[in-house]
């Protein structure tokens, strides 16, 4: 990793400052001002459902498309990120920090009850796993808001190690250029399944804390996006074999992914819902056995690291930092995959041992 990463100076912390601000505030005025469908949420667990109005996918369209007639009409570059990335990263964590404190206070506001001292096991916790489940601002559900600046804010960091490749080299490698073709397909069918995110668990279920803030403010943007400072300045030839292949693994992968979440999500919809031009099978309604959750229990956490494998392939053999990544979000999933199968179990009882004798294979068919 050869290039050069900017100190941080209290000029380089300003300028990153009106960069975060600046952005943060035109995702939020997006998200307020274009129009998007409503949709209702799933049932929460005090019983209510919310309301949402999705335009996420309008949002990183019209991003997408002023970056790309600015860099044409204008010749916007969007390289000066790269220099400002630590700068960037001090400045998001310092937004993480304040929005929690921020949301702590009002949460508190809004449940105090009595004015006893609390405990400092309490106050910690509340801070980390926040206060509200739907905090609010001017309408805005600030928990489903917090994706927009957490991917299209990475999808900009990502384009910017291509911008500054072409300044250093003259050229994008097809490398470069798959890792951005990759991570563009990704945001972008995320967003074309917008809805789907309505029936996570952190949206039904995890209040808006330090955690998820942190999470989407500074980990996914700085932490995704670290592929690309991998590829700047790796500009050897690569074959055309190696390019089909690591694209191979990538679209199934991603068709396994978006597949499998796409039948689940039709699923719990609608319990006849076709699969695969079949009628959806199911256990008493209430499981899928059709379509991937026939092969899998959990199909989707395997579609998804063998997307990240292949961003990470992109950058070749020199570094395993690269793999950080797929190899963390293995052990994130894997873990995550083992906790949801408990929870199941719980929420099913028998019906969730019929689905395991049915469906043996959790994440590899044969193998795990
Ligand atoms: P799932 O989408 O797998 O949802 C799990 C829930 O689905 C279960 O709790 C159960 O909920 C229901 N379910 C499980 N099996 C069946 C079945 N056979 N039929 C019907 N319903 C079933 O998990 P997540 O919400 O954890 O993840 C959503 C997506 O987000 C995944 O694709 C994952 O890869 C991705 N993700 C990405 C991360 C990243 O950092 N990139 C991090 C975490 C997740 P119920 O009680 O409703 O029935």
């Amino acid at each position: 990793m050869n290039n050069p990463i900017d100190s941080i100076t209290p000029v380089s912390l300003a300028y990153a400052s009106l960069i975060f601000v600046g952005f943060v505030s035109v995702m939020f005025l997006g998200t307020i001002f274009l129009p998007g469908k409503q949709y209702t949420g799933c049932l929460q667990l005090d019983g209510t459902r919310k309301s949402y109005k999705l335009n996420g996918l309008l949002l990183f369209m019209a991003t997408t498309l002023t970056v790309v007639t600015s860099t044409l009409i204008f010749n916007i570059t969007l390289a000066p990120l790269t220099n400002y990335f630590w700068s960037l990263f001090v400045v998001a964590n310092l937004f993480a920090f304040v929005c929690t404190g921020i949301l702590y206070v009002k949460g508190q506001k809004k449940q105090s009850v009595n004015n006893q001292p609390q405990k400092l096991g309490k106050i910690i916790s509340d801070l980390w796993l926040g206060m509200e489940l739907n905090p609010t601002w001017l309408g805005v559900d600030l928990k489903m808001f917090a994706y927009q600046p957490s991917l299209i804010g990475l999808g900009l960091l990502n384009a910017a190690f291509a911008y500054l490749q072409y300044e250093k080299y003259g050229e994008i490698t097809p490398q470069m250029w798959m890792f951005q073709v990759f991570w563009w397909l990704y945001l972008a069918t995320h967003y074309y399944y917008e809805e789907f995110m309505l029936s996570t668990w952190d949206i039904i279920a995890e209040k808006f804390g330090f955690m998820l803030i942190w999470g989407d403010l500074v980990l996914v943007p700085f932490f995704y996006s670290i592929i690309g400072w991998y590829l700047v300045d790796a500009i050897e030839p690569i074959t055309v074999s190696a390019i089909i292949a690591i694209a191979l693994l990538y679209l199934i992968g991603l068709t396994i992914f978006r597949g499998a979440n796409a039948q689940k999500h039709q699923f719990k919809k609608n319990s006849q819902a076709t699969i695969w031009g079949q009628p959806a099978q199911t256990l008493e309604g209430k499981l899928l056995l059709s379509g991937w959750w026939g092969i899998g229990r959990k199909l989707n956490y395997t579609g998804e690291i063998c997307v990240y494998f292949a961003l990470a392939l992109t950058s070749g053999f020199e570094s395993i930092i690269p793999y950080i990544l797929p190899l963390w979000l293995c052990g994130l999933l894997c873990h995550r995959a083992w906790r949801d199968e408990q929870r199941c179990q719980t929420k099913y009882g028998n019906l969730w041992d019929v689905y395991c004798t049915k469906v043996r294979f959790r994440m590899l068919p044969f193998v795990y």
